[in-house]
Parts: C-alpha cells; structure tokens; sequence
C-alpha cells in the first residue's frame, strides 16, 4: 500500500498530525499497534470502573486555546469541557492546604481519551487509514539507503511518497525504527544523554464520604518523600500518581515473583505515605490497581516505560540545539512528534508542537 504519510503510532501526537494532514487531502495512513488510540492517554477500564488515566490536568481548552484552534481545522467537533469549579489545592508537608494559582483546569467529557478519539475519527472522516493493531517493525529502506515506507510486524511494507512521522519517544525512533546500526554516533551520545521519568500510579475506588472530606478533587500533595497528585473522576475512582525511577524496574527483578514481591512493596510504602499525608481518606478507598513502569512499557512500548517527558527542561522546536529533540532527524523524510519532541509532556503542548509541525511539513 502506498500513502503521502505514514505515522507510526496513535497518541496524542501522531493523532494531531494525522488528523491536520489529512483534513488538508494528504492521503494518510496512522498505524497503531494497540487496538485503541491514546497511548498514554487511552482508557483504563478495571473491574467496570473508569479511571482518569493520569493526574486530571488539562488546560488550554479556554477561547483562542489550543484546542478551540486544532478542531477549527478539522472536520469533527472538539470534545466538551467543563472549567474545574473546585481549585487545586495543594497540601503542603506540614498538613495546610493552599489554594494554587493553577485556575484554568477542565474536566473533559468522557476522559482526555475523548479527545483522541475524536482526531481518530476526523482522520477517517477526512479519508484518511487508522489502522489499530498494526505494530510498526522498522523503517524500509530502498537501495540508496532512503527511508520508504515501514515494514509492519506482520511482514507487510507499507510505502510512504512524502514524509514518515513517528510519535514514538526520541529514543524509540531511532533505537526501533531507524536502528540503532544506522543511527550516527553523535546522535546515539545525545540519546545516551538524555534521561526520562517514570510514573507510579495506584488506581482506586473511593467513597463519596472521603470525596466529601477532602478539599478538592484535584489535589498536589508534598510529604517528605516528594509529592503526589489524586485525580477523582465521576466521584467514584481515584487515581494517585507519584514519579518513580525507571531502571529498577527493569534491572532488580530477575524473575516474575521478584517483581510480584518488587511492586507489592511498592504499593506498600505509597499507601502508606498516601494515608499519612491525607488521613481523610480513611478506609473509603480501596485499590483496584496500579501502574508502573513495566506496566506503561507494555502499555506504550516507551523505552523502560519513560513516560513523564525527559528531564532538565524543553525541547527546540525545529531548531539546532539538538540533534535528537527537534521535529527532524537525520533522514530527510523521518520526523518525529509527541512528549519527548514538544516544551512539555502535556496533552496541549504536545498537540501544539505537532500542529506546529503539520503546519511547517511543506517547508521542511
Ligand atoms: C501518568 C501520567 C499522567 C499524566 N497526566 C497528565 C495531565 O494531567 N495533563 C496533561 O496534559 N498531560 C498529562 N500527561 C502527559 C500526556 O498524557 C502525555 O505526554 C501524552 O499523552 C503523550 O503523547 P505522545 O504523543 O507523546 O504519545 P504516546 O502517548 O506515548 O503514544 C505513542 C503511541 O505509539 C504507539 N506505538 C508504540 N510503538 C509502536 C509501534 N512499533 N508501532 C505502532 N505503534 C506504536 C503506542 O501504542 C502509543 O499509542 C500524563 C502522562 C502520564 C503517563
């Protein structure tokens, strides 16, 4: 099969490009290798309960926001958002809570995976292919040594004329599409480099009574250990998420009952601190399950599952400071989009940088 691009991968990213390339007639194909869009941002479902998938804060909904301007350029309409009523608030390590100046937080109807939904559905209306459990191998290369196309697990080459885009992390693209082999040394340093973070979370069912009791529902919470977040969605489920180190998850664990016993004391040592730091809870929350990042590395297939965005500071949109974190790579037809590309590993500044992106393809 032949297309104008390809984008590897349906997070938020891959879905902004895919969904702004084809409303402009590109012939477009996105291939994911789950059997739903999102990513990081796609639905989690356990036990019937729904769970927001990540720490509940979204912005930039508001008039002239990004969204207001991405779905303005498609064909479907922009999910609804609600203004947070409640603030945030955030409970300090000595137990007062402070109101943060963060007021411009919205609910989205039906999760943030609504809002990749809804670019998956403006690629398909526009004419475009999303094709969900179709994992990307490689790139293919013609005998110059020129990307074409990729080739897809199941030994399918799918050809591109005009650009292939991956929303794969920095070091996913070239460790697993261009190939480690291929990538020159100077890049393979920046990658070495460059350091991500991991996410530990606990998903939990929690009682009206606890909602009642605590100050907000959206909530930054600093003990001695560092800090958490809670994010209660639809009064029924909450979900904790705390930062975590991502080698040990990988590295310390030989066998499948050394991680079992590894993520029971993790999950140990988060209640407790969860507990101690909010004692309203009391026993109205009951866990349901968790995320770590094994578990996000087979969700994603993010390198040691680094999903919290890389660390010291933003990436150069388009410019020159850094062989890896630019929309560009060294092929001039591979480019990348997502978190680890965009200033933040936020849904609105990864939708601005790939529409930035989108808007520049014919430049670049
Ligand atoms: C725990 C957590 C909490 C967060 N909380 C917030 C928040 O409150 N507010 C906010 O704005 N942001 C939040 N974020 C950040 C935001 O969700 C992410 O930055 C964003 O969703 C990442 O999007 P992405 O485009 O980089 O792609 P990803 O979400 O990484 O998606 C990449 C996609 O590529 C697919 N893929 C991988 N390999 C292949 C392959 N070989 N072939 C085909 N497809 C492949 C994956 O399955 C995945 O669907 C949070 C993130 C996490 C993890």
């Amino acid at each position: 099969m032949g297309y104008d691009v390809i984008v590897v991968g349906g997070g938020i990213g891959g879905l902004t490009v895919a969904a702004l390339l084809s409303a402009r007639g590109m012939n477009t194909c996105l291939l994911e290798r789950q059997s739903q869009v999102g990513g990081c941002i796609a639905r989690v479902e356990f036990a019937g309960y729904d769970f927001e998938p990540g720490m509940g804060l979204y912005t930039s909904f508001g008039p002239g926001g990004i969204y207001e301007r991405l779905f303005s350029e498609l064909p479907v309409d922009a999910p609804e958002a609600t203004l947070l009523t409640s603030p945030y608030v955030v409970r300090k390590a000595d137990g007062t809570d402070v109101r943060s100046t963060m007021d411009d937080l919205y609910s989205i109807a039906g999760g943030p995976a609504t809002v990749a939904e809804r670019l998956a559905e403006s690629i398909k209306v526009s004419g475009g292919s999303v094709r969900l459990n179709s994992p990307v191998l490689r790139l293919a290369y013609d005998e110059s040594g020129r990307a074409i196309g990729v080739d897809l697990l199941s030994g399918e080459r799918v050809f591109a004329q005009r650009a292939i885009i991956s929303n794969l992390t920095v070091w996913d693209t070239y460790g697993k599409l261009v190939g480690l082999n291929r990538t020159p040394p100077e890049i393979k340093k920046h990658l070495n480099a460059l350091r991500g973070r991991g996410a530990y979370l606990v998903y939990a069912s929690i009682g009206e009574s606890a909602v009642a009791r605590l100050p907000s529902e959206r909530m930054l919470v600093e003990d001695s250990q560092g800090e958490f977040t809670l994010a209660i969605s639809s009064g029924r489920t909450v979900t904790f998420q705390t930062e975590t180190d991502v080698e040990s998850w990988f590295t310390y664990q030989s066998s499948e009952e050394e991680y079992e016993e590894w993520d029971q004391a993790a999950l140990e040592g988060f209640w407790s601190r969860l507990h101690a730091a909010l004692p309203e809870l009391g026993s109205d929350v009951e866990i349901i399950e968790t995320a770590n990042p094994r578990t996000f590395y087979d969700l994603t297939r993010r390198k040691l599952g680094m999903v919290l965005g890389i660390e010291g500071g933003a990436a150069t949109e388009g410019g020159p400071s850094s062989p890896t974190r630019t929309w560009r790579t060294f092929l001039p037809n591979l480019f990348m989009v997502g978190d680890t590309i965009s200033s933040h590993a936020r849904l609105d500044s990864v939708i601005e940088s790939a529409a930035a992106f989108a808007k520049s393809l014919d430049n670049l």
